[in-house]
């Protein structure tokens, strides 16, 4: 029974690490090379999967190899390694007998660097070396975040403790964690840093519970100079153990240890989790990651087009930054399909191409949401007319929400200035650019306002 648990457990891994990378690589790579990789098997932190040929093999080596161990290492945390092997026919069990069985094994693991994060008793998990402060594009949605990072990362002692980062998913909240991780590992090789999930965080925590040794699990957080927890919207339960975890967390802040904890709410809308906890989240610096911004779409596509070594028309990361508007991760796995698949077929990267790679993903979004929908969520939230939204009445109480509804239609539709211009009553563009700056602005200089923006935002978009 427990193996049969095990080994579906492991099968819907497989499965999800494949799901990612297929809308990572676009459909054509994946039923390429994603597709003839079979799993074998996980021992001992190593995954190891096989090909049917030797080419197979060295091209996923080259191209899908790290990718696949990251993702696997995300769904469990112990594997460091992955093995591609080549077995002649999927699912036989010998391996290619032209080939000694060493050379048929090719093999990617963690970094060094990487593996040493959780250090002796690894509780930590390891980090992207990706995500460093140096790869991360800063612009309005995220500068206060980013520069709490900086400060944290740089100083000697807990700055704001704790440092809270929230915002919605594939913001880059993850990122900033383990850049500074990074950067504390790189430049102050004395202090300890630990970065881990709240599960996992909670995992360790409510074992400690059981086995009666929750001194030894806060003696051993005690020695790291900064701790770090991303998600903690996941921490929840039993009164009692948010109880020991608010001792524990007072405890480390107490003695002068940096907290950073990361979620996808403000600390006053954690579900499920006591008040109290809930207020001591807030305490120290609260730093939210706004939605993107046009601008910082751009910036990240071009900085990671630079990274990636490809020449990308401006026209084409124009497009992407207008068209995939939900999260970063999205606007970077659209990027990474396009690049696959003009490295595939071998040739250049237009609009054309990048339209037809994306032809699902677009549709989806194109899908996503209409002017209309969104004038008649704004008219209803606000409390207006829709056919203030059309109207020449320019008092505040009308004008207001038809800017806020100009502003989504430019961030959720692909509809230009223009075309928005014409559904909001034959306005002229540069009264929706005028709109779009102003609720800007406004979701800078007022907190409540922001957040009603944002709600409207998430409402049209789920
Ligand atoms: P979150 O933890 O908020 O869900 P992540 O930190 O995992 O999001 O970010 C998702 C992806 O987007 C990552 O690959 C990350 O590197 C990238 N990303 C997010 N924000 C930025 C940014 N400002 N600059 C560059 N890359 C970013
Ligand atoms: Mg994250």
């Amino acid at each position: 029974m427990a193996e049969r648990g095990t080994s579906q457990r492991i099968g819907a891994g497989w499965a999800r690490v494949r799901g990612m990378l297929r809308a990572e690589v676009g459909e054509s790579a994946y039923t390429s090379w994603i597709k003839p990789v079979t799993l074998i098997g996980i021992d001992g932190g190593v995954v190891r999967v096989a090909v049917p040929t030797r080419f197979m093999r060295d091209w996923i080596m080259g191209h899908y190899a790290e990718r696949l161990r990251e993702l696997w290492t995300e769904e469990d945390e112990t594997i460091s390694a992955l093995e591609v092997a080549v077995q002649a026919e999927p699912g036989g069990e010998e391996l290619d007998p032209i080939e000694p069985a060493a050379a048929a094994v090719a093999k990617v693991a963690v970094a060094a660097a990487e593996a040493t994060v959780g250090e002796s008793d690894a509780i930590g998990a390891p980090l992207d070396p990706r995500f460093v402060f140096e790869n991360f594009v800063v612009g309005k949605p995220n500068e206060l975040a980013y520069a709490a990072a900086r400060r944290v990362a740089d100083s000697q002692s807990a700055s704001y403790n704790p440092l809270f980062l929230y915002g919605g998913v594939g913001l880059g909240k993850t990122h900033l964690m383990h850049a500074i991780a990074w950067h504390i590992r790189t430049r102050h090789p004395d202090r300890k840093v630990e970065y881990l999930s709240a599960e996992k965080f909670m995992y360790h925590f409510i074992r400690a519970l059981r086995f009666q040794n929750t001194m030894a699990f806060k003696e051993r957080f005690r020695s790291v100079d900064v701790l770090m927890i991303d998600d903690v919207q996941f921490i929840n339960g039993k009164e009692s153990t948010q109880e020991e975890f608010f001792h524990t967390f007072n405890d480390l802040v107490d003695n002068n240890r940096q907290v950073v904890v990361s979620a996808d709410k403000s600390p006053s809308d954690l579900e499920g989790m006591e008040e109290r906890l809930r207020s001591r989240l807030g305490w120290g610096l609260v730093a939210d990651i706004h939605a993107t911004t046009y601008e910082l779409r751009l910036g990240i596509l071009q900085s990671k087009a630079e990274r990636l070594g490809v020449a990308i028309p401006a026209k084409v990361l124009e497009f992407l930054a207008h068209k995939i508007t939900a999260s970063v991760r999205e606007l970077e796995g659209a990027l990474n399909r396009v690049v696959a698949h003009a490295t595939l077929v071998g040739r250049d990267i237009t609009l054309e191409s990048c339209q037809d790679v994306l032809h699902d993903l677009l549709r989806a979004h194109d899908r996503r949401v209409t002017i209309e929908e969104i004038q008649k969520r704004v008219a209803e939230h606000f409390n207006i007319r829709i056919a203030d939204m059309h109207s020449a009445r320019r008092s505040r109480a009308v004008a207001r929400p038809r800017q806020v509804a100009m502003y989504l239609s430019k961030q959720l539709t692909a509809r230009s200035l223009p075309e928005i211009g014409r559904k909001f009553g034959g306005r002229d563009h540069t009264t929706v650019m005028h709109a779009v700056r102003k609720v800007d602005e406004l979701r800078h200089a007022d907190v409540s306002f922001d957040e009603d923006v944002e709600l409207l935002r998430r409402m049209l978009e789920g």
